[in-house]
């Protein structure tokens, strides 16, 4: 007896799926706040979408990026609930993020960001990327504006658009890096590991005590990379920031990756300042 195909539950049909309002860009489409529904039940979901008649490439990257994604489970990573791709647009489910990006909210509350809620945004932070270095997942743009927030502000780590599982990348394609991100060993010789995420992850912490500025004022992409890699040039840390939080990010921009910490132990530094700043 032949039984009907299940399609796996993954596999969303476009059906199940209304876009309500657009919520953002990506750099191929547009992203949704949409409806989602399983039987009687209805779940407002954010929709990434593929711009129609995607290249084959393009493709690749979206369906790697849905595959990744569905390996993790994680309070601070964003949940994917499954894909779309019989259709066009192909369409990528996740749970929706109704405070936006990080980047937008810290310039929104520009000097009203409390220490309390930076410190917990730069914890959560590390809490996701712990959990995904665990996984053996190098990110390659950690980033405040990568980093969601849920209706309660909690930080929910996304864009996965740029992310391996491998142990290091070979990446030297010239389009869009995001030099004022990277680490100066990947700047120069293009490889990516999950040191490139430390790095990244201390310029993270410094967009949150700045409330979103802009890494390296005033300098272009050129400028840093010459700063950063041949003048051994760094940011510094505004004095708000709590000397311990202070230096996790200046190891973090050590100029040698094996020095830089790893983020577990980074995580449980900023989970004691957190108790003391409670206690005190
Ligand atoms: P891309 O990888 O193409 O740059 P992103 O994943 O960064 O796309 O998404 C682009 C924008 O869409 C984000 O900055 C954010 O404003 C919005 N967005 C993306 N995912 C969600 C989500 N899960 N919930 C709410 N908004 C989202």
């Amino acid at each position: 007896l032949k039984r009907p195909v299940e399609r796996p539950a993954w596999l969303l049909n476009h059906d199940s799926i209304t876009l309500v309002k657009k919520l953002g860009e990506g750099a191929f489409g547009e992203v949704f706040l949409a409806e989602f529904s399983t039987g009687e039940e209805k779940q407002e979901v954010a929709v990434k979408t593929m711009r129609n008649e995607p290249t084959r490439e393009a493709r690749l990257k979206f369906m790697k990026e849905a595959r990744l994604m569905r390996k993790y489970n994680h309070r601070h990573v964003v949940k994917i609930l499954g894909v779309a791709v019989h259709e066009n647009p192909l369409m990528l489910v996740m749970e929706v993020c109704p405070g936006g990006s990080l980047l937008s909210y810290l310039r929104k509350n520009k000097g009203k960001t409390g220490a309390a809620q930076k410190l917990r945004f730069s914890t959560e932070a590390a809490d996701g990327l712990w959990y995904l270095e665990k996984q053996c997942c190098i990110h390659r743009d950690i980033a405040a504006r990568n980093c969601l927030l849920s209706a309660k502000t909690e930080v929910k780590i996304a864009d996965f658009g740029m992310s391996d599982d491998k142990k290091i990348v070979h990446d030297d394609t010239l389009d869009k890096v995001p030099v004022k991100w990277l680490s100066p060993e990947t700047l120069q010789g293009k490889v990516y590991s999950l040191k490139t995420d430390i790095w990244s992850y201390g310029v993270l912490v410094w967009e949150v005590y700045m409330d979103g500025a802009e890494p390296y004022p005033g300098l272009s992409n050129i400028q840093t990379r010459a700063k950063v890699v041949v003048q051994n040039y760094r940011m510094e840390m505004p004095k708000e920031c709590p000397t311990a939080v202070a230096k996790v990010v200046y190891a973090c921009w050590d100029k040698d990756p094996k020095n830089r910490p790893e983020m577990g132990k980074i995580f449980r530094i900023l989970k004691e300042v957190n108790m003391r700043t409670i206690q005190s």
